[in-house]
Formats: structure tokens, C-alpha cells, sequence
């Protein structure tokens, strides 16, 4: 037996033969063509360009829908990557001038830029050198020039073990088989972990060199909560391991067995558990895991998932079979959340110095009303077929609020005028994601009827720390204290005003940190719906004064790392099924 450790970058425990890949890639011989192919062979790259481009959007799509949108957004880079013009004003030089074979071009040029990147020795910069060598891969194999990977043609569970994958390669795994991976290169930020993590398949990267030490292992485990390889385990590990995959399995089974049960405390205190979507169908997993309603709908997904522009109608489509899916449960619109990490590649785009304090969200829809109005138009004509709300993202000053209520407003007259059917009372809430808003949130109140707190953003702007950023991630924890007090600031001016008020970022799909949120007075929480289940079962283990007793508790503490070591205390004595052996 070895045991080898790595970078835990996507949980779970996998068991089962190792697929070595090829560690040495492929080499591409150089190759000049005659003259009188140059232009042949220039018109080759550009539709194996094409088609790359068309299946880096698909990836994009097919990735956003299934893992979201951070690790759709891997694509979207790569796409971008693939338009450079310099890019290609190099390979049309060395096709056009020095009459090199399109795949020799572009195995030299783009392996140049990869080891460019790679010499900064900046970890961000490695990663997006793996981008970068994942493109010429892709246009190497539409080329001809390298022959697809055996992972294609599998017909038995495997443990994929290589010096690399590469996002699209992770991406494109056969689920069916592919059990887990790990490599010898890789960081916990780069786009290949997003990936794994978004398609739930546990990864172990950056062990280091060790695929010549596995040559025919029957058997490997991948830990991919603890970091670990281990290479044909001893009887004993190996029992141990089959023993936590099985937790595993049946807890997901019994937790299923409970999704259609209200989430409400030991003491009778009924929570709404609402589910956040990015596209419509997504609602038939919400309604199988038992989600109350919908709590944050990501409408700015319609934009980044098309190149074109949606229509006002493209909108009430979307929106309407959202609405009709859920069957009369609340339907929570939030209008366009576009900028900063969510830009499309469309005429909006704009390069800014610092995207997360610049023209994003509702600052960007009322800067722009040829946007933003179909988009009122299209909720407000949606709302009359169900109970519809609509929020408000990154609201920073009363100013913008009514702005954007006034415009709602003016829309309306418009529908109404025109005969179009319509909500006139369309309940309009606003995300409190910003302290600015948190600090003045009882001026707010008077202007709206909900609140909902986005702790993402509201992390990333009391920290300073960019969400998107990996290098600050040890820094980026919404269970800081000083995020706390912010939360529970907003709780008690909700409270105060009496406006309802849920919390719908990452922080509620945690289970310990939804308790904590329920100890400070929350009552509504929206999460992910691979997060319902978890959610669901700690809320029903717990009754309310136990969760006030933690939040008391929480107060004392000094840092996001002892709230949590707390926090995952408590729930271990509170819902010990859902902490993992
Ligand atoms: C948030 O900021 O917490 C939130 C829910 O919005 P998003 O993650 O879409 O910015
Ligand atoms: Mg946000």
C-alpha cells in the first residue's frame, strides 16, 4: 500500500482501478507544407477554430446548467482565449509566411504562451496556462493531429490518474465511469478543482510526480475530503473506505426519503427553505428535494447562456415556465445581476480595473433602460400567472431603489395603457449585499417589501477580499465576525420595521452556518438545490432556542475559523449524521 497527499478540491470517497494517462501527452513533429497548400491548410485552422468555438459554448452551457455559472465561466475564458487576435496574427503568420502545418503551428505557439505564463511562477497564471494548453489540445484533435483520450471509451468504473486534466477534459468526463481523479500538478483555485467540484466527482490535485510508481494498480482510493491516493490499499483501509462510501450513499437515500417533509424545528418552527435557480430547469430538482418556492432566481443567466441578447419575450418565456413549474409556490425574480464575474462576451462587455466596484448589477441596468425595460416589462406581465416578487440586486444608496422602483412604475403605466396584462401589486424587495445598505437599511424599509441578504457579496465588500479570487480565498469566510454583525444588524432592522427578510447566499447552504443564521432570527433561507436535503435534515434536528444558544455563543468569538471549528461542534452533537466520519 501507498499512501500519497495532496489538495482536497472536491469531496467524497471513490474506489476502483487506476487509468493511467499517457504522462508524456503528445509531440507534434515539425512540419512545412508547399506553398500551394499554405492557403488549404490556413482554412483548415480556422474551422477546426470554429469548431473548437462551438464546443468550448457548448461545454460553456452544458457546465453552466449543471455546476453553474463560476465554472461555466471557466469556457467563456477559454473561448475568449481562443478570439485573440494576436493569437491569431501569429498562426496566420507562421501558416501565411512560414509555411508551417496548422497543428505545428499551433502545438508551438500555443505551447509558448503556456510556458510563458508558467515561468512567471504566479500560481493564477499556471492555471490559466493549463487553459491555455487545454485549447491546443482541442485544436490539435480537431486537426487530426492527436487521437482522442482512452477516457472516451470506457466501459468499466475507473480512478482517472494523469499530470494533468485540463478544465474542458474534466469537463467532459464520462460520469458513468469516471469515479474520481487525481494529478500531479494543480492548485485548490484552479479551474479544473471548480470543475470537479461542480459536477460532485472527489479530486485530489498537486500530489506531485507519482505516476511512475502506479504502474497496474488494481485498486486506488481517492479521498477527496482529506487530500488522499492510496494505491492498493491494505484489506483493512480498504473495508474502512467501502464502510464511509456506503455512509455516504445511504445518507443521501435517507435524506431523500425526508425531502418532502416540512423544514421545521424540533419545536414546531416553520422555516421557508426556498431554492436558488439560474435556469428554469432546474425547478424539477427543486420540487423533487422538496424546496418551498423559489428564493433567488439568477435571471442574468439568460444572458450569459445565449450570444444574443434576450427578447422581452425570450424573458416571460423563461420566467413563465419557471412560474408554472412551481405551482403556485413563491417565485423570487432577481432582476439582472450583470458585470464584474458575470459578463457576457456581447457589445455590454467593458474592460474595468476593478469589475466588483464598477458598473455591475442594478447600476448597470439603470445606466442602461434599453435593457433593463423589457426585462420589468417581461416580470411585471409574468407576475399576473402566479405569486411572483421581484428583488433588486447590490442596492447601495435609496437613490438607486427609486430609481428602479420608479422605472417599475412607469412600465406598468405602459402595459396598462397598451391593455397588456399585468400585476399592479408586485411585491419589490432588494438584496442587502453592500454594508453601505446595511448601515442605513431602516431607510430602506420604508421603500420595500422584503429583504433578502446576499452573503456572498456581502462577504467580498466588508472583508475586501475579491470572491473571484484564489489567491485571497483563506480570507473570503462569511462566518467572519465582522460579516455577523453585519447580518445580524440587518436581522434586527427587519425585525424592527417588521419587513420580511431571508438570507440567500452560499452561507445558508452550509448546514451548521444555516443553524447559526436561524439563532440570529432568520427564518427564510434560500440555498442551492444540491444543498436542500442537508439543509432540511439540520433544521429539522434542531429546535430554535438550541440555535439561539449558538448564535449567543458566536457573539464571543474572534475569528471565522473559531466560529466554525464551534459550529461544526455543535452540529456534530445537534445532526451527527450530517458530519462525515
Ligand atoms: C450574494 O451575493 O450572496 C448572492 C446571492 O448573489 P450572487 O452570488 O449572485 O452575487
Ligand atoms: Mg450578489
Amino acid at each position: 500500500m501507498l499512501e500519497l497527499q495532496g489538495i482536497p478540491v472536491s469531496p467524497g470517497v471513490a474506489i476502483a482501478s487506476a487509468l493511467v494517462l499517457d504522462p508524456d501527452g503528445y509531440r507534434i513533429p515539425r512540419c512545412i507544407v508547399p506553398a500551394s497548400d499554405v492557403e488549404g491548410e490556413f482554412a483548415r485552422l480556422q474551422d477546426a477554430v470554429d469548431e473548437v468555438a462551438q464546443k468550448l459554448e457548448q461545454s460553456r452551457l452544458e457546465t453552466t446548467a449543471t455546476a453553474g455559472s463560476k465554472t461555466g465561466d471557466i469556457f467563456a475564458a477559454q473561448l475568449q482565449m481562443l478570439h485573440d487576435p494576436r493569437l491569431h496574427s501569429e498562426l496566420q503568420k507562421r501558416i501565411r509566411e512560414d509555411h508551417q502545418s496548422a497543428a505545428f503551428a499551433v502545438s508551438s505557439v500555443l505551447h509558448n504562451y503556456a510556458t510563458a505564463l508558467q515561468r512567471l511562477e504566479n500560481p493564477f497564471l499556471a492555471d490559466r496556462a493549463q487553459d491555455v494548453l487545454d485549447i491546443e489540445r482541442q485544436l490539435l484533435m480537431q486537426l487530426g493531429a492527436v487521437t482522442r483520450q482512452p477516457l472516451m471509451e470506457l466501459n468499466e468504473s475507473v480512478i482517472v490518474l494523469s499530470r494533468m486534466l485540463t478544465p474542458t477534459e474534466t469537463a467532459g468526463l464520462n460520469r458513468e465511469f469516471v469515479k474520481g481523479f487525481c494529478t500531479e500538478v494543480g492548485g485548490p483555485g484552479g479551474h479544473t478543482a471548480i470543475v470537479a467540484k461542480g459536477l460532485e466527482i472527489p479530486a485530489v490535485v498537486g500530489i506531485g510526480e507519482f505516476l511512475p510508481v502506479i504502474a497496474g494498480a488494481d485498486c486506488v482510493i481517492v479521498d477527496g475530503d482529506r487530500g488522499r491516493l492510496i494505491i492498493d490499499p491494505t484489506d483493512e483501509v480498504l473495508d474502512s473506505y467501502r464502510q464511509r462510501a456506503e455512509y455516504r450513499r445511504t445518507l443521501a437515500l435517507r435524506l431523500a426519503e425526508q425531502s418532502q417533509l416540512p423544514a421545521e424545528t424540533t419545536d414546531n418552527v416553520r422555516i421557508s427553505l426556498n431554492a436558488n435557480i439560474e435556469f428554469p430547469h432546474e425547478t424539477g430538482s427543486c420540487l423533487q428535494r422538496g424546496a418551498d418556492g423559489i428564493g433567488l432566481y439568477r435571471t442574468e443567466f439568460l444572458y450569459l447562456s445565449s450570444e444574443e441578447e434576450p427578447t422581452e419575450e425570450d424573458h416571460y418565456e423563461a420566467y413563465a415556465e419557471v412560474i408554472s413549474q412551481m405551482g403556485g409556490r413563491p417565485v423570487v425574480i432577481r432582476t439582472l445581476d450583470l458585470g464584474a464575474d458575470k459578463m457576457g462576451h456581447g457589445k455590454r462587455a467593458q474592460a474595468e480595473n476593478n469589475p466588483f466596484l464598477g458598473l455591475r448589477s442594478i447600476r448597470l441596468s439603470l445606466r442602461n433602460l434599453d435593457l433593463f425595460r423589457p426585462q420589468l416589462r417581461a416580470v411585471l406581465r409574468a407576475a399576473a400567472l402566479g405569486d411572483v416578487r421581484v428583488m433588486f440586486p447590490l442596492v447601495t444608496t435609496i437613490g438607486e431603489l427609486r430609481q428602479a422602483r420608479m422605472l417599475l412604475n412607469v412600465v406598468a403605466e405602459d402595459l396598462k395603457e397598451s391593455g397588456v396584462p399585468y400585476r399592479s401589486d408586485l411585491p419589490v424587495g432588494m438584496m442587502v449585499e453592500v454594508p453601505a445598505a446595511v448601515i442605513t437599511l431602516e431607510r430602506f424599509a420604508a421603500e420595500v417589501d422584503f429583504f433578502s441578504i446576499g452573503t456572498n457579496d456581502l462577504a467580498q465588500y466588508t472583508l475586501a477580499v475579491d470572491r473571484s479570487n484564489e489567491s485571497v480565498a483563506d480570507l473570503y469566510q462569511s462566518s467572519d465576525p465582522a460579516v455577523l454583525r453585519l447580518i445580524q444588524a440587518s436581522i434586527d432592522v427587519a425585525e424592527l420595521t417588521q419587513t420580511p427578510l431571508s438570507v440567500c447566499g452560499e452561507m445558508s447552504s452550509n448546514p451548521a452556518r444555516a443553524l447559526l443564521l436561524l439563532g440570529m432570527g432568520v427564518r427564510n433561507l434560500s440555498v442551492p438545490p444540491s444543498a436542500l436535503p442537508r439543509v432540511k435534515k439540520a433544521i429539522r434536528s434542531v429546535s430554535i432556542k438550541q440555535c439561539e444558544e449558538i448564535a449567543e455563543r458566536i457573539c464571543k468569538l474572534e475569528s471565522a475559523r473559531d466560529v466554525d471549528l464551534y459550529l461544526m461542534d455543535r452540529l456534530a452533537d445537534l445532526a451527527p449524521e450530517l458530519v462525515m466520519q
